[in-house]
């Protein structure tokens, strides 16, 4: 009689543990489809592959648990070593300025957490991701291995550089500020390339850069805040 209890004391402990995970991942379901309506397709993103990329993944997995309850609101996140992850308009913002396709290969310069990375190859082809801080470039790697990319290829080095080895590239999302458009990096764009890119010091512009027969077009967008792209130390 006692065991038989036991077990059921035991069935009932299982049952709703697993209806309490799931019930999580149906609340963080709602939660990214009202995040995709209200805060990026609200405010006027419209290339459908960036919604269904912003629908999909699973930005509650790029954040501390703490965080996890907050992960969909409309805010920049910390993420350690004093960086963030970008607010997900910004995210949506960027990827639909770059004109992705889905035979595109992209750079981008820093990885963070690797959110960006992650809507960035759910849309194209390849993803060649550049990290300075070593513990994050690690912990990116590991998370989207885990989360089953196998498009993302990441680099642990000064995104200055950019990375030469796969140039050129179709696009580039540049998710930290350098004070003015890195030379190298205009290097490794395709002729008809766009990067995205925010630049300034203090008061810092979103530029759309794109790469033409004859030079470089720069459109200047509008006015952001964004984690400075420090240099690597010697
Ligand atoms: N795309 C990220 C947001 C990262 S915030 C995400 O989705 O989470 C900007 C990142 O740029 C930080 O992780 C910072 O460490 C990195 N960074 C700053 N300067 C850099 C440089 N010179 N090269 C590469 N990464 C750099």
């Amino acid at each position: 009689m006692a065991i038989v209890s036991y077990l059921c004391l035991l069935t009932l402990f299982f049952s709703s543990w697993a209806a309490g995970s799931a019930g999580e991942k149906e609340r963080f379901v709602i939660q990214r489809k009202a995040m995709v309506e209200r805060q990026i397709k609200g405010r006027g993103i419209q290339d459908p592959a960036v919604l269904e990329a912003m629908r999909k993944v699973e930005r509650h997995r790029f954040v501390d648990e703490r965080l996890k309850p907050i992960a969909y609101d409309d805010t920049t996140l910390p993420i350690g070593y004093g960086q963030t992850i970008s607010q997900p308009y910004m995210v949506g913002f960027m990827t639909e300025a770059a004109q992705l396709k889905r035979e595109d290969r992209v750079l981008e310069i820093g990885t963070g957490s690797g959110y960006q990375a992650a809507v960035l190859a759910e849309i194209a082809k390849e993803v060649y991701t550049v990290e300075i801080v070593e513990p994050l470039a690690a912990k990116a790697k590991e998370r989207l291995i885990r989360m089953g990319y196998t498009n993302v290829h990441f680099k642990q080095g000064d995104g200055y550089e950019g990375w030469p080895k796969f140039a050129p590239y179709d696009a580039i999302v540049v998710t930290a500020a350098p004070p003015k458009i890195p030379e190298k990096l205009v290097e490794q764009l395709k002729v008809g390339g766009r990067m995205v890119i925010p630049v300034g010091s203090f008061d810092q512009e979103l530029y759309r850069v794109t790469r033409t027969k004859e030079g470089v077009e720069k459109e200047p967008i509008f006015g952001v805040r964004f984690v400075p792209m420090v240099k690597q130390k010697e």
